[in-house]
């Protein structure tokens, strides 16, 4: 942290912070709830540098201007330099990864189907293996995905090889998972790479055995006026309403309320009983991410971490300016995740 402006009170200049992608008031009734990723205040939600969620700079940068910043500042432990890799993970893919379990339901004992192994979805199998899940399958076509999903315990399932169902429910003895997280999103992508709104949504239905829970967490958008998919210029996808109620299945979604689980996954961290950090692959200084952005210069593979410079800034104002800043991101996908800590 560079600066905190004068209504703030908790945070110091001293601290080393983490924010989550998310801005919140802290006092709207939803954010007295926990859910922030709805705060009432910034309607309908509000992020950093995110498209149509509001004017706040994005946190791909080297300093930030952070509103409420008493609320939405984490201060971290002080092992933060030496984790810094972990706890960057709070402000956006732990936390959503995490969420996605809460919204389909995973309790101790049970099986759980992930689509999509992107950064999510690798924090969904993770956080699933903290609550105690027994079988985690996680399903994506991309091998070095399912290479890394494996290395952390789930059965990988390549859905370029065999129907993804199949697979699960030959796993599950023809039951099907308790519950299923969403992790992909309406930029899935069929068995050939095409990009398709509705395969891993009807997937699930078909994969989540009766009365089961699905998460989404992966992203649908009120309106996509560049998708080839018509239905999905309007922000609708073809789903199957008739299986998924004859199942009885109940489903949860929307973006992660990171405060609500950000200080508890940092305890988490601290202690050493996780360590998100496995999923990065590469660190670059920040004044190389636009080229490590460009696909066609870069392989379309791993999940790069962003270095901050080591610079100061120290500027007049009423909020508190980030110092340090990194981000990550995966470069199959580009900015899936904006990351923000500051120290002084
Ligand atoms: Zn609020």
């Amino acid at each position: 942290m560079v600066e905190i402006g004068d209504t703030v009170a908790r945070v110091k200049v001293v601290n080393m912070v983490c924010l989550p992608f998310n801005i919140s008031c802290g006092f709207s009734k939803n954010c007295e709830r926990g859910l922030t990723g709805f705060c009432l205040t910034l309607n309908p939600a509000t992020a950093y540098g995110y498209a149509g969620m509001g004017p706040y700079s994005g946190g791909q940068a080297e300093y930030l201007r952070v509103p409420y910043g008493d609320v939405n500042c984490l201060v971290l432990p002080d092992d933060a330099g030496e984790k810094e890799n972990d706890y960057v993970m709070l402000t956006d893919i732990f936390p959503a990864g995490y969420e996605s379990t809460e919204l389909a339901g995973v309790k101790p004992g049970e099986t759980l189907v992930v689509y999509g192994a992107g950064p999510v979805g690798l924090m969904a199998a993770y956080s699933a293996f903290i609550k105690g899940a027994s079988k985690i399958m996680v399903v994506d076509r991309l091998p070095d995905r399912l290479k890394l999903a494996e290395k952390i315990g789930p059965i990988p399932i390549d859905y370029s090889k065999e129907s993804p169902v199949e697979q699960v429910l030959k796993l599950t003895g023809g039951e099907g998972a308790d519950p299923g997280c969403e992790c992909a999103g309406c930029q899935a992508h069929d068995s050939e790479g095409n990009e398709e709104p509705n395969p891993t949504i009807n997937q699930l239905v078909r994969s989540v055995k009766p009365t089961g829970g699905i998460g989404v967490i992966g992203v649908f958008v009120p309106e996509d006026r560049k998708a080839s998919d018509k239905l999905e210029k309007k922000g609708q996808i073809a789903f199957d309403l008739g299986l998924f109620f004859s199942k009885g299945l109940q489903m949860g979604s929307g973006q992660a309320s990171v405060k609500k689980y950000n200080r508890y996954l940092c305890n988490l961290i601290h202690e050493g009983k996780a360590k998100p950090s496995f999923i990065v692959s590469h660190q670059l200084p920040l004044k190389e991410a636009p080229d490590a952005y460009n696909t066609s210069t870069r392989p379309r593979t791993g999940i790069y971490a962003l270095r901050p410079a080591a610079n100061t800034f120290v500027q007049q104002g009423d909020e508190c300016r980030e110092h340090h800043k990194r981000a990550v991101y995966d470069n199959q996908h580009g900015p899936s995740t904006k990351g923000a800590s500051c120290r002084s």
